[in-house]
């Protein structure tokens, strides 16, 4: 059970005086806190760092908020490589985790002196040609089949677009190595949003004896291994939240039973966690504008699946509660929606909730993570602002929200004739 507190409406309206909803608001101490806890977790491997994955929340004053609390950045494109350059990380800070990856952004990754994460065999030589081959390179490794947990089917990693095959791996180790590079990493991402904490743990024994493997068919040297992203987040009140004390001492225990023994490196572990470093510290803060009674009752947010894409694209669960009201009976049954012209713009369906009167203001909870982050411009919606609430209880701007000028920018009405 986790209790879904939300800000407070003192705040809420505080802040909504100065920059209008719908806007993303995120808790510093929050992010700061979930940072210092992985960090705990891991301290007992050395080189432990988290790379925080950039595209959950690609804003730069959270990038330093993680950076001061010891965190490297994982990029997957050109602009959020620029986007971690501007804040300040270079070399073994950023990971650079892509697929399918343009040759440009090789090239900026390897000129920022990246650590590269490769995901294909064919990528060794794109990579000679773009940018060039480095000392020590990472590669992501899919297992095919399920993955499970137990008896539970966690993924499809068969499915996955991601990675090198098992065979791979031990072929492409054998060419990076006579193409000069010294030192290797192993990579998986397995499951997405998962708050099972034997995550972590069986995917850590299945790279830690894999690289093992591989020390033994071809001699490399390990200094990574990178448990990736995909640890989840409570969204709905009723679920548990994973245990991060409890995963990172399972880890310990499967890296001193496989790695310590084996003599493979000098072994740091990485994580590139997203959602659950940010997720519960963001919340979307919008005002019901319309009440519509037809075959269902109605609340029309400002707030629309531009803003918040994971209901209308998953179908996900995101609580809501009304600002003040957090004490009322849930007596009234809602749709609770955007404006787009499109009826998947729901952020809640049949959701109970306390009466919602007009101007209220209705919080969407565990936004920090791929909220913003996902959204986009259908039905020539703007993107909102981002606000930061401070440590010490003030808030600042982080982003602005877009005006009708940046929706433009890209065309040219001065030459309209085709
Ligand atoms: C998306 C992604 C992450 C972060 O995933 P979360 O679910 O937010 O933890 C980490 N690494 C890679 C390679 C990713 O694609």
């Amino acid at each position: 059970m986790t209790i879904k507190k939300g800000p407070s409406l003192e705040t809420i309206q505080k802040i909504s005086a100065e920059i209008p909803t719908p806007y993303h608001l995120y808790d510093e101490k929050m992010l700061r806190d979930n940072a210092k806890r992985l960090n705990a977790a891991f301290s007992w491997n050395q080189n432990f760092r988290e790379y925080f994955a950039v595209k959950a929340t690609p804003n730069p004053v959270l990038l330093r908020i993680f950076q001061q609390e010891g965190c490297g950045v994982d990029c997957s494109s050109l602009t959020e490589l620029m986007m971690a350059e501007q804040v300040g990380f270079s070399g073994d800070q950023i990971m650079f985790s892509s697929n399918a990856t343009p040759a440009e952004d090789f090239e900026y990754a390897r000129k920022l002196n990246a650590i590269i994460n490769l995901d294909d065999i064919t990528h060794i030589d794109f990579l000679q040609q773009h940018g060039g081959l480095p000392e020590k390179i990472v590669c992501r490794f899919n297992p095919g089949g399920e993955f499970k947990l137990g008896t539970f089917v966690m993924g499809n990693p068969g499915d996955a677009k991601y990675g090198f095959t098992r065979e791979q791996l031990t072929e492409g180790f054998k060419k990076l190595m006579k193409l000069g590079v010294k030192k290797f990493g192993l990579h998986s991402f397995l499951a997405s949003n998962t708050t099972d904490s034997t995550y972590y743990p069986t995917m850590a024994r299945l790279l830690f004896k894999t690289a093992v493997e591989l020390h033994e068919e071809t001699g490399a040297e390990f200094f990574l291994i990178n448990l990736s992203g995909g640890v989840g987040i409570p969204y709905r009140p009723d679920q548990d939240a994973a245990d991060i004390e409890w995963i990172g001492n399972e880890v310990k225990k499967a890296y001193e039973e496989i790695i310590v023994p084996a003599k493979i490196g000098d072994v740091g572990i990485a994580t590139e966690l997203g959602r659950w470093m940010t997720g519960p510290c963001g919340w979307l803060i919008s005002k019901a504008v319309h009440e519509k009674r037809i075959y269902k009752h109605y609340i029309g947010l400002d707030a629309c699946a531009c803003n918040l894409m994971r209901p209308a694209m998953y179908g996900a669960y995101h609580h809501i509660t009304v600002a003040g009201k957090e004490d009322w009976p849930c007596d009234h049954v809602y749709d609770v929606t955007g404006s787009l012209c499109e009826n998947n713009d729901k952020f809640a369906i049949e959701r109970e909730l306390p009466r919602i009167d007009i101007g209220d203001y209705v919080i969407i909870h565990d936004t920090g993570a791929h909220g913003f982050a996902m959204g986009y411009n259908y039905n020539g919606k703007l993107r909102s602002a981002e606000v930061l609430m401070k440590q010490d209880g003030s808030f600042r701007m982080i982003r602005r929200a877009e005006t009708p000028a940046d929706y433009f920018a890209t065309l040219d009405f001065d030459h309209l004739e085709p």
